[in-house]
């Protein structure tokens, strides 16, 4: 009561020893009074502190260092809201380069002077929400001419698909055809995930880079086998490559890999730009073969900016203006008002920033680098002797290892006590049918070091020291197998709550 009638005395105080620190923090209802402003700052600051520490993070594909340079720019642009394009239309357009720039990469084809479809979105899960209705939307065109029922639309992929195709085919309501893993074999065999297309198949969806191992999928065979079918019974199935870790490794370490859409079926591919792009959180792309592959009617007119109508038209000679179309179709499929985040100009900014500041050189240096430091850490772990190498040199620059014996400790242990250092490694089980093989995985980003991959391999080191003067949590069992499928059991309470942490 004093302090509010009082401001003078209450700025002597240290923020500390004022009221507003010491008091609970308001949790439930909107405080009834102000509080200054570095005692705001104080508090939120403090209870932050508690938060992992990003850099240390390596669950993460997600970028946490960029150059000030580019903090500044993200800083200065972080009041444009993206969405109004008319009213910022340097932001749109840098965005139609970094489509272009995109497009160009992935050997779209397009012109020199063209401009390619394409659209920043928040990350791969919308722009896989895009393109996969996109297919959708295809399919029963088709199946209309030709008189065909559209009622049980299905796609195919591998049972390694990051979580947002489950969530994908759960919204639009398309099956999911997930061809099975085994021990030893992480990522989709192409002559399975052929054998499963069917005519309502809408698309066979690779990954260029399995979330689970980092491994690339085989799209050149996928292609050829799929072309061969396509022929054989006219169906016509196209592949989404979804490239979202993968889409900024491979045109700069393996140019010679054809993934992209060098193959003919590939009609469209996602990528994130706060992976291998470069960027903070909050920024992916996808972009189409050419404009036939993105359906017309998936794209309309709305003026709810209260702005001029043709601002929203998709218009493929400008191009690139898909963003609105998308609000306008969510408004259309579940007749009600869905909230949508558009990434934001910052983000758009920054990944113009990286293309222009570092170049296709920039890039295949900064890759390059985060594979040596990959290197650096598979050896020292593989030199412990007590892991399996899962993931592959060729792919994402990731470690994935699991324990050679794990009667009487897990990878689950070796997380939590990873933990204590400040390192965040996930641990996990691979889904079916390899699910009781459980994993360790840390991710190498651009600010992972020499030194830190050093230091991680030394906490590791200690880590299994320790471990092994502690008494097993599990009861013993006979097999190998069965002993990984007692700590699959033991932890899948556990792993059910972290599978979102894995992206
Ligand atoms: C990370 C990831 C996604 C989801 O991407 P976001 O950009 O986080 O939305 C989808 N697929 C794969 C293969 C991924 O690695």
């Amino acid at each position: 009561m004093l302090a509010a009638t009082n401001p003078t005395e209450e700025h002597v105080h240290s923020t500390f020893a004022s009221r507003y620190v010491r008091a609970p923090v308001p949790r439930f209802k909107m405080p009834e009074k102000s509080i200054p402003k570095d005692a705001a700052y104080q508090v939120i600051h403090d209870e932050l502190m508690l938060d992992g520490n990003p850099r240390l993070n390596l669950a993460s594909f997600v970028t946490t260092w960029m150059e000030p340079e580019c903090d500044k720019l993200m800083m200065a642009a972080i009041n444009k809201n993206y969405v109004d394009m008319d009213e910022y239309p340097v932001t749109t357009e840098l965005q139609n380069r970094c489509v272009n720039m995109i497009a160009n990469l992935f050997h779209a084809p397009v012109g020199e002077e063209e401009t390619a479809v394409g659209v920043g979105t928040v990350g791969s899960s919308e722009a896989i929400m895009l393109a996969g209705l996109a297919f959708k939307r295809r399919w029963q065109h088709k199946r209309k001419t030709e008189g065909k029922p559209t009622d049980n639309p299905n796609i195919v992929t591998g049972a390694n698909v990051q979580v947002c195709w489950e969530k994908f085919a759960r919204y639009f309501e398309v099956e999911l055809k997930e061809v099975k893993l085994k021990e030893g074999y992480y990522v989709m065999d192409p002559e399975q995930a052929v054998e499963l297309v069917d005519e309502n198949t809408i698309c066979v969806a690779a990954i260029l880079g399995s979330t689970l191992t980092g491994e690339f999928e085989d799209v050149k065979t996928l292609n050829e086998l799929l072309t061969k079918k396509n022929e054989e019974t006219g169906w016509g199935t196209p592949i989404h490559v979804d490239a979202a870790s993968g889409g900024f490794i491979a045109p700069f370490l393996y140019p010679d890999l054809e993934w992209d859409f060098r193959l003919p079926l590939v009609k469209s591919i996602n990528v994130s730009g706060h992976k291998y792009g470069l960027v903070y959180a909050g920024v992916g792309w996808v972009v189409w073969r050419n404009k036939e592959d993105l359906p017309d009617d998936l794209v309309f007119h709305i003026n709810y900016l209260g702005s001029d109508q043709p601002t929203f038209t998709l218009n493929f000679s400008k191009g690139n203006y898909i963003t609105h179309s998308y609000i306008s179709l969510y408004y259309f499929l579940f007749h009600t008002l869905v909230i949508i985040i558009i990434s934001g100009s910052s983000q758009i900014i920054a990944q113009y920033y990286q293309f222009l500041r570092l170049g296709f050189e920039g890039y295949k240096n900064i890759i390059e680098n985060c594979m040596e430091n990959m290197k650096v850490l598979k050896q020292g772990i593989e030199n412990t002797g007590r892991f399996n190498i899962l993931s592959k040199d060729i792919g994402v620059p990731l470690v994935a290892f699991s324990l050679k014996d794990s009667s009487k400790h897990t990878v689950f242990e070796i997380a939590e006590n990873l933990r204590r250092f400040g390192w965040i490694l996930p641990a996990y089980t691979m889904p079916a049918n390899a699910q009781h093989v459980a994993v360790l995985r840390a991710v190498i980003r651009e600010d992972f070091s020499h030194g830190l991959a050093k230091r991680l391999v030394a906490h590791i080191e200690q880590v299994l020291k320790e471990m092994d003067g502690l008494p097993s949590r599990l009861q013993h069992k006979k097999t190998e197998r069965e002993t990984q499928e007692e700590v699959f059991k033991y932890w899948k309470r556990l792993v059910d709550r972290k599978r979102a942490g894995v992206c």
